[in-house]
């Protein structure tokens, strides 16, 4: 479950689904369910009192089991009518004698509203006026049912005489109205992930083709897909409680965040869980028929309130906020404060006011302070610091955009696996050159034939006596052309089954005879190398790992790489505020009015964003925990991996042709960041396991069976 919601609320939220199984039933229950019968239960059982203990994650839960039975329970609105009501009144909505709707109206005087749920069994209209901070309670004196794709259907509502008058201040107008459409799109998403879970169960039992269709390559990349957006969207919601919890100002920018994601992902997940269930999802005797108007009716209504809340990029550019923290524990943010010093001791400004660091400086003093080896045990010379320290770490050094990569990369890519598997001597030669961030290392992996299938590389090791001597040719080797060593797994044993049982990893200096380097510059500027090895000969002390053991050395490298998946939101934070930056020397020019195209572009990439940001720290919160096995960090991944290439793509759109300008052009938008971090965007998709291959790791993640597991049904 997500970050901002309490035990207890969870606890709450099983007892609502009970309650709902009882009373409703499943999304079904639609056309016919009793809602006057389950507002008179829900009064009884205290569901209308949260708002007096501004219990926002107990209401978050409860109206996710609302959401998941396509249940209209106007729950968020007694809700909004406790914030803005006097006790007295507040006490008449908790006891269900005062049923109120929340209508947010355009005109203050008016008596009508449209689009209104839940009306027939409402006594009362709350109508807010957000603009004015007018808030009315009056009694409904006629419903006229307006059929559509709402059922139960939406109804225009006439209010009769004003009952009573708040004089809101527009704080509590604009905090009720962030709790309004939160909980409206937190429906939508419950109901959208409800039919997410049933596309899963139907992708793992549904047979076509004599295989089970989670078996198809199509189905498992859409399913992860939508898992991905499902919980990004949920994590999006978490923190947005957690701030509305914790009381934060940042709390209605994190919820206007929140609604924005969900308003931009939900419809679209539940397209994809119809697309997986076929037909059977099409008819009106399954959940997933209901769940479909559920989740548009919401979400079209979102849009039309989305002029209400809070604007994102207003918040974003006129008033120069930044995207609302994440906190990962008070030793994190600590150390945090730690690092940024650092930074900010060898920030660089050069003579066009472009930033930088001094790297030789900075790579010394983070040397000095343990920082590449915060996560190894104190007997190596390691900090022993935990995987939030170190997430925090690599945040913050990608946020500064990464002076020190290399020496980064080093530490996660290789010291734990050095650790873990190199002899005494190797651990005395090279863990003391990661400590002071000195390993100029490249990593030999790919080869022309193996690229995503790494378990059919051929480069070939062959023993000799006490050495090996190696043939054969990698690709796309970064920085191979100044590496002092290359980490290289190769084949010792042809015949193994399964193929990767039979690779072996050295580490070998890269001045070894036999090594030719030829360099080719990639899309982002970098170089990368074809590297030929011809009868290179190296002794067996090169050798990290047992001989036919390197796999287990190579995933445990990957494994360590993926305490820092966070990079990718990071560096792409640090494009955002670059990006905001600019825009405010002249908002109104560079983005337009409110709900300029330009502007929900901006929006609709910040919340994106967020979300990447959500995902990222639930990841790393659950491998703090020791899930390692959680599916958060590869959905992490996928997801920044694909928001770089339509960030870099949106800043274009946003600025034109002055952001495709490069860093020589004097006075360039973001230093001439922008267009390379275009160029750089796709490799977040491609390099280190495809984004292809991630989904398929998430769907087995689900239950879906590999696709040969399915096509070995079939044969038998
Ligand atoms: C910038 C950059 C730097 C790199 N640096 C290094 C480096 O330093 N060292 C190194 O060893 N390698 C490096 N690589 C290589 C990288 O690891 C590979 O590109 C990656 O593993 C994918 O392999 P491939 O490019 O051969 O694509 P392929 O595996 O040929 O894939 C091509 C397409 O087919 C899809 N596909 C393949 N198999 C499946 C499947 N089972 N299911 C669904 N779709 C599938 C992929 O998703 C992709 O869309 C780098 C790559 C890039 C882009």
């Amino acid at each position: 479950m997500s970050t901002g919601i309490r035990a207890e609320a969870e606890d709450f939220g099983r007892t609502v689904a009970a309650v709902l199984d009882d009373r409703w039933g499943d999304a079904t229950a639609a056309p016919h369910g009793d809602l006057a019968g389950l507002w008179r239960t829900a009064a009884e059982q205290g569901w209308f009192e949260l708002a007096s203990e501004r219990a926002l994650d107990f209401l978050v839960a409860a109206v996710r089991e609302l959401g998941a039975r396509a249940c209209p329970l106007p729950l968020v609105d007694a809700y909004v009518a406790g914030l803005l009501l006097d006790a007295d009144r507040g006490a008449q909505v908790a006891s269900g004698q005062l049923r109120p709707i929340v209508a947010v109206v355009d005109d203050p005087d008016t008596d009508t509203a449209d689009h209104c749920e839940a009306a027939p069994q409402a006594t009362h209209l709350l109508l807010v006026h957000p603009a004015g901070g007018r808030v009315r309670l009056a009694p409904i004196s006629r419903t006229e049912p307006t059929p559509g794709l709402a059922v139960p259907a939406w109804s225009r509502v006439r209010a009769g005489a004003t009952e009573t008058e708040v004089a809101a201040d527009p704080a509590a107008v604009a905090d009720a109205l962030a709790v309004w459409t939160l909980g409206l799109a937190v429906r939508a998403l419950a109901a959208a992930e409800r039919g997410h879970e049933l596309a899963v169960a139907h992708a793992t039992t549904r047979e076509q083709f004599g295989r089970v269709i989670g078996g198809f390559g199509a189905v498992q990349q859409r399913v992860a897909a939508c898992h991905i957006e499902m919980a990004a969207a949920n994590a999006l919601v978490g923190d947005a409680v957690g701030h509305g919890l914790a009381g934060s100002g940042e709390w209605p920018l994190a919820a206007a965040l929140a609604v924005r994601h969900i308003g931009d992902t939900a419809t679209s997940v539940m397209f994809g869980a119809q697309h997986t269930l076929g037909a059977i999802g099409f008819f009106e005797e399954h959940e997933a028929a209901w769940l479909f108007r559920r989740v548009h009716a919401d979400v079209v209504r979102l849009h039309a309130h989305a002029r209400h809340a809070v604007r994102i990029s207003r918040a974003l550019v006129e008033q120069g906020r930044s995207l609302p923290s994440f906190h990962l524990g008070e030793a994190a943010e600590r150390f945090r404060a730690e690092v940024r010093a650092l930074l900010a001791e060898h920030r660089l400004v050069d003579e066009h006011g472009r930033e930088g660091h001094d790297q030789e400086g900075l790579r010394a003093a983070m040397a000095e302070r343990g920082l590449f080896s915060l996560g190894w045990p104190q007997e190596a010379g390691g900090r022993q610091a935990g995987v939030a320290e170190q997430a925090v770490l690599n945040e913050e050094m990608k946020y500064a955009r990464g002076p020190v990569d290399r020496a980064m990369s080093a530490t996660m890519l290789l010291g734990h696996s050095i650790l873990r598997h190199g002899t005494p001597e190797q651990q005395a030669e090279f863990l003391p050159l990661i400590r002071r961030g000195q390993l100029r290392f490249c990593l030999g992996y790919s080869e022309p034939e193996a690229g995503s299938d790494l378990a059919s590389l051929r480069t070939r090791a062959v023993r000799d006596g006490d050495h090996w001597v190696i043939n054969g040719q990698k690709s796309w080797t970064t920085r191979a052309h100044t590496a002092s060593h290359v980490w290289l797994a190769v084949r010792t044993d042809p015949d193994a089954v399964p193929r990767h049982a039979g690779i072996t990893i050295f580490l070998v200096p890269m001045d070894t005879p036999g090594i030719t380097v030829q360099q080719y510059t990639a899309l982002s500027g970098e170089v990368s190398c074809t590297v030929f090895y011809d009868d290179v000969r190296v002794p067996d002390s090169m050798r990290v790992g047992e001989v036919n053991g390197g796999w287990r050395v190579i995933t445990d490298a990957l494994a360590a790489e993926r305490v820092v998946m966070g990079g990718v939101a990071a560096t792409l934070l640090r494009q955002l505020d670059d990006l905001l930056e600019h825009l405010r020397t002249d908002p109104e020019r560079l983005l337009g009015a409110d709900g300029s195209a330009k502007r929900d572009r901006l929006e609709s990439l910040a919340a994106r964003l967020q979300a990447a940001r959500a995902l990222v720290l639930e990841a790393t919160r659950a491998m703090a925990g020791g899930g390692a096995s959680d599916l958060a960090a590869p959905m992490a991944g996928v997801l920044g991996g694909e928001l770089a290439e339509d960030f870099g793509q949106g800043v274009l759109e946003l600025l034109g042709p002055e952001a495709a300008l490069g860093a020589q052009v004097p006075g360039v938008p973001g230093g001439g960041g922008f267009e390379r971090a275009l160029r750089t965007s796709p490799m977040f998709v491609i390099g280190g396991g495809t984004n292809d291959i991630q989904r398929a790791i998430i769907a087995r993640g689900l239950g879906l069976p590999r696709e040969e597991r399915a096509a070995r049904k079939k044969e038998r």
